[in-house]
């Protein structure tokens, strides 16, 4: 069967045309048999256990069944079907019992914990040392340690965490479904687009209904609170999204949130560690909720000057405009957008002639070319997953082979929303042979027309440069062991790369390279560059505080003993106290559908965004310094970040390219915010 022999294809890629949808499920079958057996040999060892017979025979174990994974779980993001979803479904609950397996098996656990305890004479190399530590704690971290009634007491936990989580998203997801305004009198959309009223409309029809229905789903909500001159509408939707999941009825989450913030404190006082946050963060480059705390309040400091003159400013203007003398929530996005009309008047149409998707993805490759000497050549035969898939020899200066490239530029049924990077093969050393990677991006652009190329908003030219940084992370690793490569660093880390990319996009020295008229070759002009970069950084200050509110509140929730919390909306709102700008709404509580953090893996993470911000612009400001083609530091960049994935700490690896740790000022600096 294809999917579990070695492929024979050029540079080992996936044979994408020669898979049957019917292979996969077997394929699984096979794989997880064989990656079982090597675990079992692991562990029925009789030699006393070795870093090579132990941990290096763990790293390299199920080699075929990662690959499969990876090929199978990319197509189901980038080109699925409902029979892809059906085998996702029936391959998952198999996938995590496999994982479960490993994670619960004692004998292998006392294998890897007794080269841990020794690993002091064990004389590793600092690679070899990371992943001993890694091995060694995804069994701790999951309660290796702990007795048996304390286990049993952890799955219990986990068990009720996985269910309330679920059912947290499902009570949000319900109060988003069940509301919805209806408006049948066309004056009250007096300022809307007519894109937006145009969806309104058909949403109406499809609910059989006159005239137009708006719900809080972000691209029905955005619109019509920034754009809808009705301030009395505009409350009422604004209101009816902050009361999500906070009314007293079914789906309220106030107990649920609680009660997953209860639950989280004790599994990890179970695990040994103060809070939540502790755990959580011991694995992050920001190592304890001390570091997070104070980064978070520094920040907040030194934004808050700039956040309070916007938004006297933005009252100001309001005032001006409409006699509006206090600004409300519902206020906020509306005049925020009139304001940058009025100063910038920059809007897509005017820049997207600049931008041709093979110009910008060009000028990505020049950039990559100036910085790290790697040249991408466009190659046809290597097999894909669909027509549109773009595929690309990545050569150093010596033409020898770095990476194998995919890009697959354009919406289409099976692809889902957003944009991303990911790898169908990891890098690493085996045998003696440097395995190269295979990294995709996918995105969703503008398409091409019959009359005109695929232009892009400014906004997608930074998406690609952000999925190209992530890719250059993947492309240019240089480690031995595949779970420390590339993008497998800590999470707080993984956006420097990305992020960094983003800062070429509004520099004329590369504009130039690339945002050239599709028509008449016409560099764009200086005027636009500046307006770019200037409406880039329009009312940061107030955005920089609603970022730094988030990840407080988020902290407050996972970094203290939560059970004395009765009362969640004074909570939050003591919580939040030094962040707000607009008078607090009683009916609105935030927690209770703040899905990021209770449903989703983002629990004592959301201070990453601005984390990942400063980092970028701190990183972004030596290569300023010293010129952003400057091949010194891009060498720098490249040995000491993007070709060391998560081999050593984040902090010290950063701290090698910088010379010094990171300081905010570069942040706040390109922020307008000082
Ligand atoms: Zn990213």
């Amino acid at each position: 069967m294809i999917l579990t022999q070695k492929f024979q294809t050029k540079y080992d890629t996936a044979p994408f045309s020669q898979i049957k949808l019917e292979d996969f499920q077997p394929a699984f079958e096979s794989t997880i048999a064989s990656a079982r057996a090597e675990i079992d040999a692991i562990t029925h060892n009789t030699e006393a256990p070795t870093f090579e017979n132990t941990i290096l025979a763990l790293e390299f174990s199920g080699e075929a069944l990662d690959r499969l994974s990876s090929i199978f779980f990319n197509l189901n993001s980038a080109e699925t079907n409902d029979t892809m979803q059906k085998i996702a479904q029936d391959v998952s609950p198999l996938l995590t019992e496999f994982g479960n397996d490993i994670s619960l098996n004692e004998d292998l656990f006392k294998r890897v914990k007794a080269l841990y305890d020794q690993k002091e004479n064990l004389t590793l190399t600092p690679e070899q040392s990371t992943l001993l530590d890694k091995k060694y704690k995804s069994f701790a971290r999951n309660g290796a340690l702990l007795s048996d009634d304390k286990k049993t007491r952890l799955r219990e936990i986990d068990t009720e965490l996985a269910k309330l989580k679920l059912t947290f998203g499902e009570n949000v997801l319900a109060e988003t479904n069940n509301y919805q305004l209806h408006i049948t009198n066309e004056d009250d959309l007096k300022g809307l687009p007519d894109g937006a009223k145009e969806m309104a409309a058909s949403l109406a029809k499809s609910k059989g209904l006159d005239g137009w229905v708006f719900t809080l789903d972000f691209p029905s909500y955005l619109p019509f609170v920034t754009y809808v001159d009705n301030r009395e509408l505009r409350k009422e939707m604004a209101i009816a999204a902050g009361k999500k999941a906070f009314q007293g009825n079914e789906f309220d989450n106030k107990e649920i949130t609680l009660k997953i913030a209860q639950l989280r404190y004790e599994r990890a006082n179970l695990l040994g560690y103060e809070t939540h946050s502790h755990f959580v963060l011991e694995e992050r480059m920001a190592q304890n909720p001390d570091k997070v705390k104070s980064f978070l309040n520094d920040l907040l400091e030194k934004a808050k000057p700039a956040a309070h003159k916007e938004f006297n400013q933005l009252t100001d203007f309001a005032t001006q405009l409409d006699g509006i003398t206090e600004l409300e929530k519902w206020d906020g996005a509306y005049y925020s957008e009139k304001l940058k009309q009025k100063l910038f008047s920059l809007d897509d149409e005017l820049l997207k002639p600049y931008f041709k998707l093979e110009n910008v993805l060009n000028g990505a490759f020049t950039v990559a070319n100036k910085l790290y000497g790697i040249t991408f050549k466009e190659v046809f035969n290597i097999d894909k997953y669909h027509e549109d898939v773009q595929t690309f020899e990545v050569l150093d200066f010596e033409g020898k082979l770095v990476a194998i490239f995919y890009a697959d530029f354009f919406p289409r049924k099976g692809k889902r929303n957003g944009a991303w990077m990911t790898s169908y093969k990891p890098q690493y050393i085996k045998n003696g042979t440097n395995e190269r990677p295979h990294v995709s991006i996918v995105c969703n652009f503008t398409p091409p027309t019959e009359t005109k190329p695929s232009l892009l908003t400014f906004n997608e030219v930074t998406t690609l440069f952000h999925e190209f940084g992530h890719a250059l992370h993947g492309m240019l690793a240089n480690t031995t062991y595949p779970s420390l490569s590339g993008t497998s660093v800590y999470w707080d880390f993984v956006e420097l790369p990305s992020q960094v990319m983003e800062n070429w996009c509004y520099e004329p020295e590369a504009l130039a390279l690339f945002a050239k008229h599709y028509q008449t070759g016409e560099i764009i002009p200086q005027e636009y560059v500046e307006k770019i970069k200037e409406s880039a950084s329009f009312l940061e200050g107030m955005a920089t505080l609603r970022q730094l509110s988030f990840g407080i509140l988020d902290m407050a929730f996972h970094s203290n003993d939560p059970n004395g919390i009765t009362d969640i909306k004074a909570f939050e709102k003591a919580a939040m106290e030094g962040t707000t700008l607009y008078p607090d709404v009683a009916e609105n509580c935030m927690s209770v559908s703040f899905s990021h953090i209770f449903q989703g893996g983002y629990s004592s993470g959301y201070y990453s965004y601005k984390w990942a911000e400063v980092l970028d612009a701190d990183a972004f400001a030596y290569f300023q310094e010293k010129g952003i083609f400057n091949k010194e530091v891009a060498a720098k960049f490249k040995d000491n970040v993007l070709s060391k994935g998560g081999t050593e700490l984040p902090m010290e690896l950063y701290k090698r390219f910088r010379g010094q740790e990171r300081k905010p000022e570069a942040l706040l600096k390109r922020a307008g915010l000082i």
